[in-house]
């Protein structure tokens, strides 16, 4: 198959990219938060929902055999995806939040008892700090916090003084819905591992923008969500090792999780079905599946210099507007920036810049901590993807200067 290399190719692909938004052209720069999707995720969705539907795992029908293989198939499309060893380990879940949850309501009902301890960073999303504290509450265990540095980097020398023997995971982004700087997740699991420690990757903004390879990395678990990987909403993906996954109860029960049901005494189905409880979204894994072949069928060099070129281009471009703080700079960065204005509140110009046509996020981040650390009360994000191009990128960078003007 010919991979496609270059941008104007993707964005024909994506119907979203050619709208008008508040009469102008759309610029979409908010796939931190969720990404638009390729003709072929859209067809095959419809496809699905306009009649290729009948339940899956379940009936001997004509259409619940087609879904069931269209499910099945696309496991095994994300298992070679992300380099996992067996189809067992890829376990469909709805997102990167219930992935986490999942992780910290099951392995740690096994693994974690009161007085001990799980790791995560100041950087995190509150998807990846809240279902950890609930847990510590439930059992009473304690929630410890790797410290960033001012630039929102890892300050790794913390780690031993916190790593001792009550820790029993560590849960860490890849890269930071906030920062995008790729986090040294593999120098994290070589330490935390020479303890006896497995790590948890919630790998939602990290899978979009690197090649994600779970054997190498050797990672425990990793998470992340449809939507923002061109795929649709409400599917995403837990994948953990078998030792571990094998050992973890169930955490819902229902249909389909099952081996034989008797009011005396239960047995739960084997992997991956054991966390696949009730009809999951069969068709957004389905399509899921497609947008991960979809990602396969861009040329992985194109996409590296593609983002190199965004990312020199905005960072040189921010830094040189006075007033502006970028957060989070790094040799190793990807195409999101989050950034404040001096004087300027970050709201006040998501809203001028939306009238121009430019779609940015502003807020918290989901990322509190974070933002108590570097004593903002909000930013702005420009975060972008593979089919977000330079000229675009100038028309952002103008747009906020005629937005100041306007504000100052
Ligand atoms: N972690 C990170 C780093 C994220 O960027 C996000 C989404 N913004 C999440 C977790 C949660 O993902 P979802 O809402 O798809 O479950």
């Amino acid at each position: 198959m010919e991979l496609i290399k270059d941008v104007d190719s993707i964005r024909k692909l994506f119907p979203a990219l050619d709208q008008k938004v508040n009469n102008k052209s759309l610029v979409y720069f908010d796939n931190g938060a969720t990404a638009q999707k390729p003709l072929s995720v859209i067809e095959l969705t419809d496809k699905m929902n306009s009649g290729v539907n009948g339940n899956i795992h379940r009936a001997v029908h004509e259409l619940s055999a087609r879904t069931t293989e269209l499910y099945e198939g696309a496991r095994e499309d994300i298992r070679k995806f992300i380099n996992a060893k067996e189809r067992e380990e890829i376990i469909f879940t709805p997102g990167t939040t219930a992935s986490i949850n999942l992780v910290a309501n099951s392995f740690c009902q096994e693994f974690l008892k009161r007085g001990d301890a799980v790791i995560v960073t100041e950087a995190e999303h509150h998807s990846n700090i809240v279902p950890w504290q609930m847990a510590c509450e439930r059992i009473g265990a304690e929630l410890r916090v790797l410290p960033v540095d001012n630039n929102g980097e890892w300050m790794m020398e913390k780690l031993a003084g916190i790593l001792d023997d009550k820790v029993k995971i560590i849960s860490v982004a890849h890269i930071s819905n906030v920062l995008g700087i790729v986090n040294p997740v593999k120098e994290l699991i070589n330490a935390a591992h020479k303890k006896g420690v497995p790590v948890m990757i919630d790998g939602a903004q990290g899978v979009v923008h690197c090649k994600v390879d779970v054997q190498d990395l050797d990672c425990d678990f990793y998470a992340f969500s449809g939507h923002k990987l061109y795929g649709p909403t409400g599917i995403g993906i837990l994948y953990g090792k078998r030792e571990f996954l094998d050992r973890m109860p169930p955490w819902l029960g229902g249909g389909d999780m099952v081996g034989t049901v008797s009011f005396k005494k239960t047995t739960y189905a084997d992997l991956p079905l054991k966390f696949e409880a009730g009809t999951p979204n069969f068709i957004g894994a389905a399509a899921l599946g497609e947008a991960v072949r979809f990602v396969r069928s861009i040329d992985g060099d194109f996409l590296k210099t593609h983002e190199d070129e965004l990312v020199n281009y905005l960072t040189n471009s921010l830094s040189s507007i006075n007033g502006v703080k970028v957060f989070g700079t790094s040799a190793n960065k990807i195409s999101l920036f989050s950034f404040t204005v001096e004087g300027v509140h970050p709201t006040d110009l998501a809203m001028l810049l939306d009238k121009m046509g430019v779609a940015l996020r502003s807020g918290l981040m989901c990322s509190e901590p974070l933002m108590t650390k570097f004593g903002v009360t909000g930013m702005l994000r420009a975060s972008l993807a593979m089919y977000n191009t330079v000229s675009e990128s100038e028309y952002f960078i103008d747009s906020l200067k005629r937005a100041l003007k306007m504000l100052s």
